[in-house]
């Protein structure tokens, strides 16, 4: 069996360090917030290139509590994009504001600039590009667009840490950044995990009276805020796995590469890495119109894929009332119906990747022969 992702082996090659971690955490009872934490905040902000960072328990937090730190709430409108996991969008709904869809550029995933402008109206607040599968949208142009209308700029770095637009790392690009330490993720907590990054001294104080019930100081609460704080623990094994986070990357990359060679020149529709970007492979998807029949014969192989997103937030039932159609954002719709994440994570052998790659090109090349055979008839 070839997993999809193998959270276990990573874990064993840091066992050691990992565990003596938990032990610290454990013996000093520093169980919410606390030294871990606050360590991690510095080191995680350092390595995304921004000067400060707030832990808070998810990434969906994070998102929640930029947007208020903008300012954003009812009557509001943020502009995002329909192919994100839902959280991208709830997130936005939390603060009362209403989420404005626009179209991802097919090629990349990520949302495509050229159609940015035309969705900003008087009441546009916010701009949350989300960096989809690793790779951050095309940064230059949609910032320039949202200082010129005055427009905050969160990235959804959720799956991209250590990603980069031009030789600069997610963390530096927008006003804030949000990530999350889901186990999933790149950077993975034992347990959930997000953060906000920014060089915004102002937003950061917000951010971390808004996690820790709005008070100033204890029990002097000044905003109506939440209990959106980062364990000890958390914070505890995100320093441990953080130091080997630079390597984890450098492993995908290579996977990747690897994953991108074998697909050359056989018809599979492997996923773009932009000129301008690092990109980080936290999720590696080829694209095929028949992909129940390639995720079922993949199975029966033993190898695991996966489906990041097989409906776009618009058409989600839970979104209804935002009165979107099918067909108002095409190439969202149709990423939805054609991807296929393949297993991807820095342990993967290249033995694993050869196998995934060949059972894929078979399926494939089976395709082409049989519509050039149907052509031929
Ligand atoms: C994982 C993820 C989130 C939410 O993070 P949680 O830590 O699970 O709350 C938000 N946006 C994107 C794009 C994600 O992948």
């Amino acid at each position: 069996m070839i997993p999809f992702v193998d959270l276990k082996s990573q874990y064993l090659s840091i066992k050691p360090e990992v565990d003596a971690a938990i032990q610290g955490v454990l013996d000093s009872c520093a169980f919410t917030l606390g030294p871990e934490v606050v360590a991690f905040e510095k080191e995680f902000a350092a390595y995304s290139g921004a000067d400060i960072g707030v832990a808070v328990n998810t990434g969906t937090s994070a998102l929640h509590l930029a947007l208020l730190a903008a300012g954003v709430g009812r009557g509001d409108e943020v502009i995002t994009v329909p192919f994100t996991f839902v959280a991208t969008v709830s997130a936005i709904d939390y603060t009362g504001a209403t989420p404005v869809f626009v179209d991802i550029d097919p090629a990349t995933f990520t949302m495509d600039v050229t159609q940015l402008e035309a969705a900003i109206t008087g009441k546009t607040k916010a701009i949350i590009p989300v960096s989809l599968y690793g790779q951050p949208a095309d940064m230059g142009p949609l910032l320039e667009i949202a200082k010129k209308h005055g427009l905050v700029v969160i990235e959804d770095a959720c799956q991209a840490h250590g990603a980069e637009y031009k030789g600069q790392r997610s963390g530096s690009l927008a006003d804030m950044t949000c990530f999350s330490f889901y186990p999933g993720k790149n950077l993975g907590a034992y347990g959930e995990g997000g953060m906000v990054v920014t060089n915004n001294a102002e937003y950061a104080r917000t951010i971390r009276m808004l996690r820790d019930w709005g008070a100033e100081k204890k029990y002097h609460h000044v905003l109506k805020g939440y209990n959106f704080r980062m364990e000890g623990m958390q914070g505890a094994v995100l320093r441990v796995k953080l130091r080997y986070l630079e390597g984890w990357t450098e492993a995908r990359r290579t996977a990747a590469a690897h994953y991108d060679r074998l697909f050359e020149g056989t018809g599979v529709v492997s996923p773009k890495a932009a000129s301008y970007s690092r990109h980080v492979y936290h999720i590696y998807a080829v694209r095929t119109r028949n992909r129940q029949a390639w995720q079922d014969a993949l199975l029966a192989q033993g190898i695991q894929t996966g489906i990041h997103y097989p409906t776009p937030v618009h058409l989600l039932p839970a979104f209804a009332d935002l009165g979107y159609k099918a067909g108002q954002f095409p190439h969202s719709e149709q990423a939805a119906n054609e991807v296929l994440s393949l297993p991807m994570f820095p342990e993967l052998t290249a033995a694993q990747r050869e196998e995934v790659a060949r059972a894929v090109v078979n399926l494939a090349g089976g395709e082409i022969a049989s519509a050039s055979s149907a052509k031929a008839l």
